[in-house]
């Protein structure tokens, strides 16, 4: 079963270690744990739905409390505090594209407001609803998640847009390919959500952004279905794909996706490097973004968020062996991690960690081989789960994104910490 008030699977724990505590405590004080609301005292705050009866929408208060916030911060503590607002007044669960348009016409005809509801991970607040006159329907795409069809000679597969990460890959997989797009919600995110919300994975340097990776689909909109075909490419006019990629399902809502596909890697290998600080670190992602080597991962971490992971990985002996050997190589308490993956076919996958090794090299940087990566990859969805171990006790985590051009990495960063530690 999935939190109603927090991430992931109610079965899966990822409990604090002392040594993490403390390490919170040092750095941010005491937490102070709030006593959370119960389901029950969400739902009886539910007032009646305002829809008719209808055979396809579910109007009971748990379903609806269970569609009417995503995972961002300011939604975990409405959750928690149990002042969740206003809810939907139903939830659909259609079933094919048909019953999706039908959907759409009764809303249509009975003035309801439709939110497209995928895996419910948005951190934006595009599935809030708005407390007003008009009645509002969470229109929910889980049941739409086959694999229809997949074309092996263009490296084409049809899904429909409600299919959840992991069914998403263990559908290719059986056929022997990959889509390779792994948001850190890969979990609970949907195919649909990450191309509403022009998402992307942790991968990309090599399978693309979602904007790459979908190639077509359907979309249901309020005055009919706007086909999208898979063009490799145009040289005529605007590109409709664009139209829906973050979009947000305010066109309308995306029934089914063709996105382009790969060959499952033969090869797939993560390797941690260290730097310094910031400044060497920040220098050699740089070179090695613009040297456009063939990687699947650049993934930098500044001192702070360094010294987090190490302290929270809970190998508190592992670690202390880690660190003394890195304090040889000069990089000491402001040493920054790099984590480069690669993947694809054994040969060249080799020769781009090789080439991505030596330039890190010429930048000082200290490679400690794959077993961080190994862990890393291991561990990469189960991390998110610490959200609700360090809520317990007192302590958020939250996740935002941004994209800058290089030159403004450093005065971005410095101001994204600055203005957090205010706000919180
Ligand atoms: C812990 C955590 C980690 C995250 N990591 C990443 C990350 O690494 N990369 C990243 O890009 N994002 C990340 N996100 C943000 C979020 O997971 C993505 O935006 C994701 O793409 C949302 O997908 P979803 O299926 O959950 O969509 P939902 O949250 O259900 O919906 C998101 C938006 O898309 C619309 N929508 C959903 N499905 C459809 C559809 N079929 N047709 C039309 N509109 C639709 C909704 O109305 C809403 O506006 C993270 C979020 C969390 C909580």
């Amino acid at each position: 079963m999935q939190r109603w008030n927090g991430w992931g699977d109610e079965s899966v724990t990822y409990a604090l270690s002392a040594e993490a505590l403390a390490f919170l405590g040092e750095r941010l004080g005491p937490g102070s744990p709030i006593h959370d609301a119960t389901f029950d005292d969400a739902c009886a705050q539910v007032p009646a739905s305002r829809l008719a009866p209808h055979p396809l929408i579910d109007t009971r208060p748990a379903t609806r409390v269970r569609h009417a916030l995503g995972q961002s911060l300011p939604d975990w503590f409405k959750l928690r505090h149990g002042r969740i607002g206003a809810v939907p007044d139903g939830v659909a669960f259609p079933d094919s594209a048909l019953q999706v348009r039908q959907l759409l016409e009764y809303a249509r005809h009975a003035c309801v407001a439709v939110i497209p509801h995928g895996g419910g991970t948005s951190v934006a607040g595009h599935l809030t609803v708005a407390a007003g006159p008009r009645p509002v329907l969470s229109l929910s795409l889980q049941r739409l998640s086959a694999l229809g069809h997949l074309d092996r000679e263009a490296q084409l597969a049809t899904f429909g847009a409600g299919v959840y990460g992991p069914d998403l890959e263990a559908q290719l997989r059986a056929h022997g390919y990959t889509l390779g797009h792994y948001p850190q919600s890969f979990e609970y995110s949907t195919l649909g959500g990450w191309i509403a919300t022009r998402s992307s994975g942790q991968q990309s340097l090599r399978y693309g952004r979602i904007e790459q990776l979908f190639a077509g689909g359907e979309v249901e909109t309020p005055c009919g279905t706007l086909t999208i075909p898979t063009f490799p490419a145009s040289a005529a006019g605007i590109d409709l794909r664009e139209m829906v990629l973050g979009s947000e399902g305010r066109l309308g809502i995306l029934t089914q996706a063709t996105v382009r596909v790969s060959p499952l890697p033969p090869h797939e290998a993560f390797h941690a490097v260290f730097f310094a600080d910031w400044g060497q670190a920040q220098a050699a992602v740089r070179a090695l973004a613009q040297a456009r080597l063939p990687l699947c991962m650049l993934r930098l971490s500044n001192a702070l968020e360094t010294q987090t992971m190490l302290t929270l990985a809970g190998h508190k002996k592992l670690v202390g062996l880690l660190e003394r050997y890195l304090s040889l190589r000069g990089c000491g308490d402001s040493k920054c991690m790099l984590m480069v993956g690669v993947s694809g076919d054994a040969a060249p996958a080799r020769a781009a960690l090789r080439g991505a090794l030596a330039l890190a090299r010429r930048h000082k940087g200290v490679h400690v081989g794959r077993h961080m990566g190994d862990k890393w990859k291991q561990g990469r969805f189960r991390n998110v789960y610490l959200r609700n171990g360090a809520w317990e006790h007192g302590y958020v985590i939250d996740t935002v994104e941004t994209a800058v051009d290089w030159s403004r990495v450093a005065p971005m960063m410095a101001a994204l910490e600055q203005a957090g530690a205010g706000a919180l």
